[in-house]
């Protein structure tokens, strides 16, 4: 029998009746085994998340010693749940011990855990199935990354003998033994390494919208959905702001092969969008799977007569930023020049004429600009590399839209093309390309 891993964020157990129909969803299906929850989200647009309550639970407690006007709201939010459940679970004392915990611990992270804490707690109660805590099975390294091989074999162990489990996303435990967090979003992440470690057949993450558009629904109206996508499309799009889902969820499963399913709790009936690893993958009838992007980012063209044959010289230019701490983010090169692309916001305070100071000394330019107030747009898609003519079309369709083209980056993958325009033609950028290859 298939077995499935399903992840529920925040927005699909905002409140009581919400987390009531993500349990139906479950039960629904035996193959769904075991579960990873955020901490209730939003119930309205103005709404605080409850991971913000408790980030400001930690910050009262710095400054006064105690947490108990931010905890009330957190109180508050979960005995509402218990309530509308109906549900026969005394979360009180849970959560009195909560709060002694919270003032102790001094830690945000800490803190920030127990909305997935608790809300995992309740969802147990809610299913009668075993509440496995993250601290006990996710593990983080003395340098405070995932460490897989401690981990899966404990989170596989635990599980098989759960039968059944909710487990609260999140977070896990450091090397030191305190609770540390992923970062925010990261329950995705936490339901990937659950599905790898159990070794399931498909990872379900459960969101509130169908899975993945073509593009950005506040710049095209109504555009197509995504209904099957690879590993690395899905990749090069998230990297560039598609964020249904945490940018670094997707390695534990593609790690394993284990194909993600996008569905939405509020329409549980849609398809959703599906990924599949490379070889589960068989490209589609579009050339083009999905246009993304971001804005603000600064360019730093370097010229230099005979660089290519200059030994070193790109290992220079890098060393100034390791240096000062600074990631690129792509790197085009010509035969006498170099573009470094970065996001602008590393480069207030000085921190830009300070780089361009160090590069005129390390590398002795001939020249060097700075483009200010760059966008990124990619177009991705694994149709790209074998239908001849794509860029051709794209750059026309940019042409047509008198877009002014400051900047071109054909990664070496093939899937994708990524081009510089200025940050005011951004939104025209998008709706040019996404007309070409998808309006036509
Ligand atoms: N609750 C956490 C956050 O708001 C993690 C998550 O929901 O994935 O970032």
């Amino acid at each position: 029998m298939n077995m499935a891993v399903c992840k529920f964020g925040g927005t699909s157990l905002a409140d009581g009746n919400n987390i009531k129909r993500a349990a139906e969803i479950l039960l629904s299906d035996p193959a769904r085994k075991y579960v990873v929850v955020s901490a209730p989200g939003k119930r309205f647009s103005e709404d605080v998340k409850v991971t913000d309550l408790l980030y400001a639970c930690y910050q009262e407690s710095a400054q006064t010693g105690s947490c108990g006007e931010a905890f009330a709201k957190i109180r508050k939010r979960f005995q509402s749940i218990v309530d509308e459940l109906g549900l026969h679970f005394d979360i009180q004392p849970i959560l009195d011990k909560t709060e002694a915990e919270i003032v102790a611990r001094k830690s945000a992270d800490f803190a920030a855990s127990r909305g997935e804490y608790l809300n995992a707690r309740i969802m147990a109660a809610l299913l009668g199935w075993e509440f496995v805590d993250a601290k006990d099975i996710i593990f983080f390294d003395a340098k405070g990354a995932f460490d897989e091989k401690k981990s899966y074999p404990l989170i596989e162990e635990r599980l098989k003998r759960a039968g059944h489990a909710v487990v609260p996303g999140f977070y896990g435990t450091d090397a030191d033994g305190n609770i540390k967090t992923f970062s925010r979003g990261g329950s995705d992440i936490s339901g990937s390494i659950v599905a790898r470690a159990v070794n399931a057949d498909v990872y379900e993450n459960w969101t509130d919208v169908s899975g993945f558009l073509a593009c950005d629904p506040r710049i095209v109206k109504n555009p197509e959905k995504i209904e099957v996508i690879s590993f690395k499309e899905l990749r090069e799009l998230s990297y560039m702001g598609a964020n249904v889902l945490h940018a670094e969820a997707i390695f534990p499963v593609r790690k394993g092969d284990i194909p993600i399913k996008i569905k939405n709790t509020f329409r549980p009936e849609d398809a959703g969008t599906l990924i599949l690893p490379s070889k589960k993958y068989t490209p589609h009838g579009n050339i083009v799977t999905g246009i993304a992007g971001k804005k603000d980012f600064t360019v730093i063209f370097i010229e230099k007569s005979l660089m290519n044959s200059e030994i070193g010289f790109a290992r220079r230019a890098l060393s100034v930023l390791e240096k000062e701490r600074i990631n690129f983010e792509h790197m085009p090169s010509g035969i006498d020049t170099l573009s470094l692309v970065i996001e602008s916001r590393y480069l207030e305070g000085g921190m830009l004429d300070r780089l361009i100071e160090e590069m005129k000394e390390a590398l002795s330019p001939d020249y060097i600009r700075v483009s200010e107030n760059i966008a990124l747009v990619a177009t991705v898609g694994h149709g790209m590399a074998q239908n001849i003519g794509t860029s051709a079309r794209l750059f026309t369709a940019l042409s047509d839209a008198g877009i002014n083209v400051r900047m071109i980056d054909q990664g070496s993958s093939e899937l994708n093309i990524i081009v510089g325009i200025d940050n005011a033609d951004y939104e025209r950028c998008v709706r040019a390309i996404y007309h070409e290859f998808f309006e036509k």
